[in-house]
């Protein structure tokens, strides 16, 4: 397969990866989950990871994030490099430098909605009325701020997603990683919830790493790289015109929640 790298900027660069792999072993059995990937995603940029079920998205996601080490390559994120270090190093980085938002929201349930989107805060030093007026603010970006003192249980899937967004955005990070984060939602919710993801990515300039298997949404991304068992398939740079265009086509029909 050959294509050619979008290049980016060194100084630009958020995450680099080079000769990425990872090789499962289950008993004699061996899977080769990436096979050689070499990335490098700019600082800003909203890169969608696209590709069918067992392609290595979420392996590619975990290396990257630093949740899983790869068997060869290097990540670097913002001049760091995640794969040498040492297991509290890494927590300490993810903590001050990452964000997460899960497919299934990941909520805790006995919280509410504030204390949800507060809690990773509290390794700021901040006090808990400004973490949970913090949390206010967000959850009202999210466009759910009357939900701020609902338990998860009390809330739509859509809502529990936007809790979790808002929870990943408040500590404003500098990578935000989303491993099919509309996977559980109904189309309608998939497309307020990832138009509400994308503005706030873009309005505080966080780079977002987004794993998806659906082809109509990863199209919205400033970058969307293709995986197909393990390897890079296509890498691709979209101009602002193109991406402008694809997100009014998806969001054509978008009923914006009232
Ligand atoms: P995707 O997220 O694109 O669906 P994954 O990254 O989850 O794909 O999986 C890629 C390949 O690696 C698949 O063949 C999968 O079965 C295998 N795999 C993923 N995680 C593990 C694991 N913990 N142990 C063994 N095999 C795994
Ligand atoms: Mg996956």
């Amino acid at each position: 397969m050959v294509y050619t790298i979008p290049m980016t900027p060194e100084k630009e660069v958020m995450i680099r990866t080079e000769g990425l792999r990872k090789v499962y072993r289950i008993g004699k059995e061996r899977v080769v989950a990436l096979d050689g990937v070499d990335l490098a995603i700019g600082a800003g940029e909203v890169c969608c990871i696209v590709g069918q079920s067992g392609s290595g998205k979420s392996t590619l996601l975990n290396m990257l994030a630093g949740l899983e080490k790869p068997t060869r390559g290097s990540v670097v994120i913002a001049g760091a490099r995640v794969t040498g270090m040492s297991e509290n190093a890494l927590a300490d980085f993810r903590q001050k430098n990452l964000g997460f938002i899960f497919q299934s929201y990941n909520l805790l349930p006995q919280f509410t909605a504030a204390e949800n989107v507060a809690l990773p805060l509290m390794f700021s030093g901040m006090d808990r009325a400004k973490r949970l007026a913090l949390a206010k603010r967000e959850l009202e970006q999210m466009g759910i701020g009357d939900r701020a003192r609902h338990k998860p249980s009390e809330m739509s899937g859509g809502q529990q997603q936007r809790v979790g967004i808002a929870r990943a955005f408040a500590a404003k990070p500098k990578v935000i990683f989303a491993d099919e984060p509309t996977g559980n939602l109904d189309t309608q919710t998939t497309k307020q919830v990832l138009k509400a993801m994308l503005a706030r990515a873009e309005q505080y300039r966080i780079t977002l790493v987004m794993v998806t298997h659906e082809p109509e949404l990863a199209v919205c991304g400033d970058r969307v790289v293709r995986l197909l068992d393990g390897k890079v398939v296509e890498n691709r740079l979209q101009g602002e015109a193109e991406k402008t265009a694809n997100r009014e086509k998806l969001f054509v029909d978008l009923q914006e929640i009232a």
